[in-house]
């Protein structure tokens, strides 16, 4: 009805250049210290996000009826003096005879078993029929200095790995300064997990350890090595023993925040159902200072725009007398810049079932480049595509026009928090006004922030999120995109 529409356009019309100014300039500022995850600054920024969906009467969305949720930060070492290995009959000492091959946790239990040899580089498509991998150690012969990071040592690797062995061993052929250098690196190296690390069992042990062990069993380690770029050749050895205990130990525990905050829809079926609406408060903390000497990375654009967005489209919505059929959930994480990690552990915890998600509209940098586009990422991987094209055309008046992904090359479609909801099968759109000279700069401050812009994108989002949620269908992936994005963490 007339007086229905009336609200919405009052409703969207709460969303203004001021507030949006307003809200950056407290996430921006120089006393939330760029806002790096974990950190202080980052705790206060989400407890400011929390009251604002306190005094705009959302429903905590987080954690024991909070607003806030919270995730584990982990950060791992091996510790090689207390670590095991064990290469047939002999005992290996980490750093000396061996040392992790790649910057992954070794897995911390025991794993005794048999032994493959592989030598050669040049793969056939696949492992061949007879060669069972599972449940086995198996170590790789590289050819003569060949780059254990390199493209056919690590096609190698990988090809063992995916048919899950206990471990692998690659044998090295350093000199002594160099793998002592190259071993002192990787025992050195520290691991910043969210949750559960993924333990990747890759070793690297010298020749001197392999060569003796080989000759025992008949086999000779330069006749192997010198096989070069020749066909991937499997020896199987049943009669060995190798064995692994790697100690991880635990150096710094502790947590970060993610806020969430939910509108309850008004239909009786469809409330069970939510448009999630996403921002990451986070930004890349302090670092080197620009030429001016400033050393705080505010990130106004990267993400504050995002966020202050979500903030004033959940209070435009709040505002409504006659709430949307479906509920609205509001979603400040964090962790985005370190690897997605707020987003991440919201699908693997969410507060709502992610079955009941329909949507995810995820704001990251709206606040720069041109004043009246602003670009839409994912639009053909769903009909949420043609429901912006809709919602965009009734809304002239906002002088913004949603276009497509202009660098399909920079897959930005796989590096925002969207992402994570995409892969857990929800359908998404990113709004993003793509990067300038400023990103991740000291430079991108709140006073060269289009305020006025981002109010336009803001209100466009507000009536896109309200459309999505008053139909009755849900939106529907693309299938050909649903094959090939969701599945996975
Ligand atoms: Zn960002």
């Amino acid at each position: 009805s007339l007086s229905t529409q009336l609200a919405v356009e009052r409703a969207a019309a709460t969303i203004t250049g001021e507030d949006v100014r307003r809200r950056i300039g407290v996430i921006a500022a120089d006393s939330m210290r760029g806002r790096y995850t974990p950190s202080p600054e980052l705790d206060e920024t989400a407890e400011w996000i929390a009251s604002e969906f306190h005094s705009i009467g959302l429903h905590p969305g987080g954690d024991g009826g909070s607003f806030l949720q919270r995730y584990p930060i982990r950060t791992l070492a091996l510790n090689p003096a207390e670590s095991r290995a064990r290469f047939g009959p002999t005992d290996l000492r980490f750093g000396r005879d061996v040392a992790p091959a790649y910057p992954a946790i070794l897995p911390s239990t025991h794993l005794e078993g048999s032994l493959l040899v592989v030598s050669g580089t040049r793969l056939e498509a696949a492992l061949p029929e007879d060669i069972v991998v599972t449940g086995k150690h198996v170590l790789v012969v590289p050819p003569w200095g060949a780059d254990l990071s390199g493209a056919a040592v690590v096609a190698v690797v990988r090809t063992v790995l995916a048919a899950e062995p206990l471990a692998v061993w690659i044998a090295s052929d350093r000199g002594s300064a160099d793998w002592a250098a190259a071993a002192n690196e990787e025992l050195r190296r520290q691991h910043t997990f969210v949750g559960d690390p993924e333990a990747l069992a890759a070793l690297v042990v010298r020749d001197s350890v392999v060569r003796p062990v080989l000759a025992a069993l008949g086999m000779n380690l330069t006749a192997l090595r010198s096989r070069g770029g020749e066909v991937v050749r499997w020896d199987d050895v049943r009669s060995f023993s190798v064995a692994l205990e790697a100690v991880v130990q635990v150096l710094v525990e502790t947590d970060a925040p993610n806020v969430a905050g939910i509108l309850p829809g008004s239909d009786p079926v469809l409330r069970d159902e939510y448009v999630v609406f996403s921002a990451h408060m986070d930004h890349v903390g302090v670092g080197m200072p620009d030429t001016s000497g400033d050393s705080i990375y505010n990130g106004a654009d990267d993400d504050a725009s995002g966020t202050a967005t979500v903030v004033e489209i959940a209070e435009a919505f709040a505002s409504l007398e006659l709430r949307p059929r479906r509920s609205l959930l509001f979603l400040a994480v964090s962790g985005e810049e370190r690897g997605l990690w707020g987003s991440g552990w919201f699908v693997n915890h969410p507060s709502v079932p992610l079955e009941s998600m329909v949507a995810n509209l995820n704001i990251d940098m709206v606040g720069r480049n041109w004043s009246d586009t602003i670009v839409a990422i994912g639009r053909e991987h769903s009909d949420l595509g043609e429901t912006l094209a809709y919602v965009n055309a009734r809304h002239p008046e906002l002088g913004m026009t949603a276009i497509g992904d202009l660098w399909p090359t920079e897959r930005f479609y796989m590096r925002s928090d969207h992402y994570r909801f995409a892969r857990r099968g929800v359908p998404v759109l990113f709004f993003f006004n793509g990067t300038h000279a400023d990103y991740h700069r000291p430079s991108d401050e709140v006073d060269k922030i289009d305020a006025d812009k981002t109010a336009r994108v803001g209100r466009l989002i507000f009536y896109l999120g309200l459309e999505v949620a008053n139909r009755t269908a849900r939106p529907a992936w693309d299938p050909a995109s649903r094959g090939a994005i969701v599945g996975g963490g």
